[in-house]
């Protein structure tokens, strides 16, 4: 005959006295220990959990951080993935956000004691990797670029319709010119612009004219557009700012991606001013880069709206690290040599067929991904699996995310850091036993 069994239910606050909860309490947060700790009091109640193991059952309930974003495995071969965060951070970065998360010199002089530029040492950093600009600023996004830009050079915005593009999520960035109170001024039709077009629109209310790149989509045919060497030139002497959008923000051009307009050679070109994204190609944290003449840099910096769209120290400090530290993530994978990603999908296909599973190494096709390149497929390698795995390892510890491709899951190694094979090869092992 047994007593009552809520009478053997620990209570609340002797189960958060014991030292493993109390250390658990400290690393997360009081409030989400006591939220397991009741969850294990109901199945000590339901009889499901004996009250000896109430302790070891909270323990194991428990997060292993108090944030609820989780490491995923990138095995989809898209290298830079809008849904799976972009860029991953190098470690130099990782390591300067983790010294600059704290209290930091960040808009300090150290040596004089008096007030600083913020995030001086990222944008000599911008300026030394681009030399075509002569000054920079960072923000949020490339968004946030384009907003600034259409706020505080004002006016009328001259652009082609064939750029008034939908980068993804129905982000248009039209909508969002539009959204700041500037004019769009359209000019040519879809498939074409010359620059007769541009110059027709171009006049005294004139803010800027923006070129947009197509980042995810091409136009094919009869088609033609007014590059920025040419439009700079016609534009000289007039005042109007040539205002280039190049989103992927490669610094210099890349052997990989010959297509892809990059930051260096845009000024160059003779843009007034480039923007684009910090978590697409350059593979560092999501910022808005803006690069170009000191005037018009001066101009946005000033204007009260820069206030609402700077960057935080922690993305100053993961910014300066990329442009100065080792090759970041993308970049390698970028560059990865498709035999290399062949090797490492033979060795990790042999090690689960000793595993018992049905896995074989095939070649593959990854991209860059984040609207870039859409037309540029890179070789790649992939693991083979029965179908099964896709959703098993998208609910394993670490979340693996692959494709499917006709009945197979396909985990595509370039958009995955070799490091990273070992932890690729135990999710697959581990989730081996759910798949029929
Ligand atoms: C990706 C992209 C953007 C948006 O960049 P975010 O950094 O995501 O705000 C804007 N313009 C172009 C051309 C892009 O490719």
């Amino acid at each position: 005959m047994s007593a009552d069994p809520r009478r053997q239910v620990p209570r609340t606050d002797t189960l958060l006295a014991e030292p493993a909860l109390a250390a658990a309490a400290e690393r997360l947060g009081r409030e989400l220990v006591k939220a397991a700790v009741q969850e294990v009091q109901q199945q000590v109640r339901a009889g499901a959990v004996a009250p000896g193991a109430a302790v070891a059952a909270v323990l194991a309930g428990l997060p292993p951080t108090p944030g609820s974003l989780r490491p995923v495995l990138n095995a989809t071969g898209v290298l830079v993935h809008t849904n799976l965060g972009r860029a991953p951070l190098s470690p130099a970065a990782v390591e300067a956000v983790t010294a600059a998360s704290g209290t930091t010199d960040v808009e300090l002089d150290l040596s004089t004691g008096r007030r600083g530029p913020r995030g001086e040492a990222a944008i000599s950093a911008l300026l030394a990797a681009v030399p075509a600009a002569e000054a920079a600023i960072v923000v949020n996004n490339c968004a946030a670029a384009l907003a600034l830009v259409a706020t505080a050079l004002g006016g009328e915005l001259v652009l082609a319709r064939g750029e008034l593009v939908e980068i993804g999520d129905g982000f248009r960035i039209p909508e969002l010119l539009a959204a700041t109170g500037a004019r769009l001024r359209e000019v040519g039709t879809t498939n074409r612009v010359t620059l007769d077009d541009y110059l027709a629109a171009v006049g005294d209310s004139t803010g800027a004219v923006l070129k947009v790149h197509p980042s995810n989509f091409v136009v094919r045919g009869f088609t033609r557009a007014v590059p920025v060497a040419e439009l700079a030139g016609a534009l000289a002497g007039r005042g109007v700012p040539l205002v280039a959008d190049v989103g992927s923000g490669l610094l210099r051009p890349h052997p990989v991606l010959p297509e892809e307009p990059d930051l260096q050679t845009t000024l160059a070109d003779g843009a007034d001013l480039v923007l684009a994204s910090g978590d697409k190609l350059l593979g560092g944290p999501q910022a808005g880069l803006v690069l170009g003449r000191a005037a018009l840099v001066q101009r946005l910096r000033r204007h009260p709206l820069y206030r609402a769209l700077r960057v935080d120290k922690t993305t100053l400090a993961a910014l300066e690290a990329t442009l100065r530290g080792p090759l970041p993530p993308v970049q390698q994978m970028l560059a990865a040599d498709a035999a290399v990603l062949r090797r490492r999908a033979e060795a990790l296909a042999a090690r689960l067929t000793a595993g018992g599973i049905d896995a074989e190494a095939v070649d593959s096709e990854a991209r860059v991904g984040g609207g870039g390149a859409p037309e540029h497929p890179l070789p790649s390698a992939a693991v083979a699996l029965p179908a099964g795995y896709a959703e098993a390892l998208r609910a394993g510890s670490p979340p693996v995310v692959g494709y499917v491709a006709g009945d197979r899951t396909l985990l595509d190694l370039r958009s995955l850091p070799a490091a990273a094979d070992d932890a690729l090869a135990a999710a697959v092992l581990a989730v081996a036993g759910e798949v029929a």
